[in-house]
């Protein structure tokens, strides 16, 4: 048996025997801070059993092993349904970056501690009103202020900003310059003086995502985790990550098991959906669109393992897995017939048709919109021309607003 097998079969006996006080069938009904205090306990849990930080520096409080044993690790915990959703962004991006960037080590050290054991949350802070897609047009000023710096401005769609402790925020510092040399990268507390965190409600009735206002909010220069006008380097340092968190994530909604259940009880034309050719095409387009993407997303990983950087492929996985999870709810909810109207806000995207069709818009914008994903595809893997950019080479404060 391979070392990784072993690793995996250990860390699934240790999941077996804590999922029954953590997992989605015992957190049913629960309300969000219910769910959030048994989010915070296994973490803890899962820091004293040696799970947490599996890839990362050993320095910092992580398990120094492979991007290969944090895959084998995850992909088991997502059998379970375990309570991770507050801490994916925090532990995803914010606190990585923040080993990378930050100088301050002794200050790192304390906070991955905390984040890895579930007692602190990180949030990005990047999208605002007008720049989403667009992050270069960011608007949210940092101005000099004695030895530090002065926040002012708004940032939209922070996930778990309500929730959160700190956060990594990219500021313009420059506006005389082109747009993405005008940019800072920092590190705030967002339990600061002039940081107003307000819900907004998504389409599923969840509200885990926020507008964040800034009104002088004051940061030391200790806080600033790129060089002043080199923000724009961090920022995409951040969203490559994002992406391989996007690629182990399963945007695809509910298994295809599930799916073949549901066409084999719904009936067309007097016989069962199943035998129907439109419906078994669409199960072995799907089954083929999900071999294929696993098959990327082993390659990247045998990648990251052997200390390469994978390609824009990781772009694919997200484009592919979230636009044919909405088709494929579409159609599974047509074939429930009226059972498929019903919605249950308790229910998941990874196992309920509802609630992975009405969540697919989302998820086609989050982490980038679809549109981009093709642009980056075209250009990265295709070779063809850059998107026109109308405002290349213009100072960002002569771009009209
Ligand atoms: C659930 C959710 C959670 C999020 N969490 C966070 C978070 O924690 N932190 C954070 O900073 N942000 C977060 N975001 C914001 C997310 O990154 C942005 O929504 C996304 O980048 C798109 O930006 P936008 O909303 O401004 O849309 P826009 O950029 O305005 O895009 C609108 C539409 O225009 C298209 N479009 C834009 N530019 C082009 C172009 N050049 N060519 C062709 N089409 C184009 C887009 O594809 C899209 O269809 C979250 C978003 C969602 C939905």
């Amino acid at each position: 048996m391979s070392d990784l097998e072993t690793y995996r079969q250990k860390a699934a006996a240790w999941l077996e025997s804590v999922a029954p006080r953590y997992n989605a069938k015992v957190r049913y009904g629960l309300s969000e801070t219910e769910n959030l205090a048994l989010g915070r306990a296994y973490l803890k849990e899962r820091f004293d059993a040696g799970f947490a930080g599996i890839n990362w520096p050993v320095e910092f409080g992580g398990q120094g092993l492979g991007h290969l044993e944090k895959v084998a690790f995850e992909a088991e915990e997502l059998k379970h349904g375990m309570p991770t959703v507050f801490f994916g962004i925090s532990l995803g991006m914010p606190v990585p970056v923040l080993m990378k960037f930050c100088q301050d080590h002794a200050f790192v050290r304390e906070r991955v501690l905390k984040a890895l054991k579930g007692e602190e949350i990180w949030c990005q802070l990047f999208s605002e009103p007008a720049a989403g897609s667009d992050l270069a047009g960011l608007r949210l000023r940092a101005e000099q202020d004695g030895n530090g710096w002065k926040l002012n401005g708004q940032k939209l769609w922070t996930s778990w900003a309500h929730y959160a402790d700190y956060g990594v925020i990219v500021a313009r510092t420059d506006p005389t310059v082109q747009k993405h040399k005008g940019l800072t990268y920092f590190w705030v507390n967002m339990k600061a003086p002039g940081v107003t965190v307000r819900p907004v409600r998504l389409a599923a009735g969840d509200s885990h995502v926020n507008e964040v206002f800034f009104d002088d909010v004051r940061v030391e220069d200790t806080q600033r985790m790129s060089p002043v006008g080199g923000g724009f380097g961090v920022a995409m340092a951040t969203l490559m990550i994002e992406r391989y968190v996007a690629t182990d994530s399963g945007g695809f909604g509910p298994k295809l098991d599930h799916f073949v259940e549901v066409a084999r009880k719904a009936v067309i034309n007097g016989k069962p959906a199943i035998e129907d050719g439109r419906i078994r095409q669409q199960l072995a387009r799907n089954y083929a669109m999900r071999s294929g993407l696993e098959s990327i997303t082993a390659r990247a990983m045998l990648m990251m393992q052997a200390g390469m950087e994978p390609g824009p492929e990781g772009s694919l996985n997200k484009l592919v897995s979230v636009r044919s999870r909405q088709k494929l709810s579409e159609l599974a909810i047509d074939l429930m017939g009226t059972a498929g109207l019903t919605f249950d806000e308790h229910a998941s995207h990874s196992d309920d048709w509802a609630m992975s069709w009405i969540s697919a818009p989302t998820g086609r914008i989050a982490g980038g919109a679809d549109e981009m994903l093709l642009n980056t595809i075209a250009e990265k893997i295709l070779g063809l021309p850059q998107d026109y950019r109308p405002d290349k080479g213009v100072a960002f404060n002569q771009i009209p607003a």
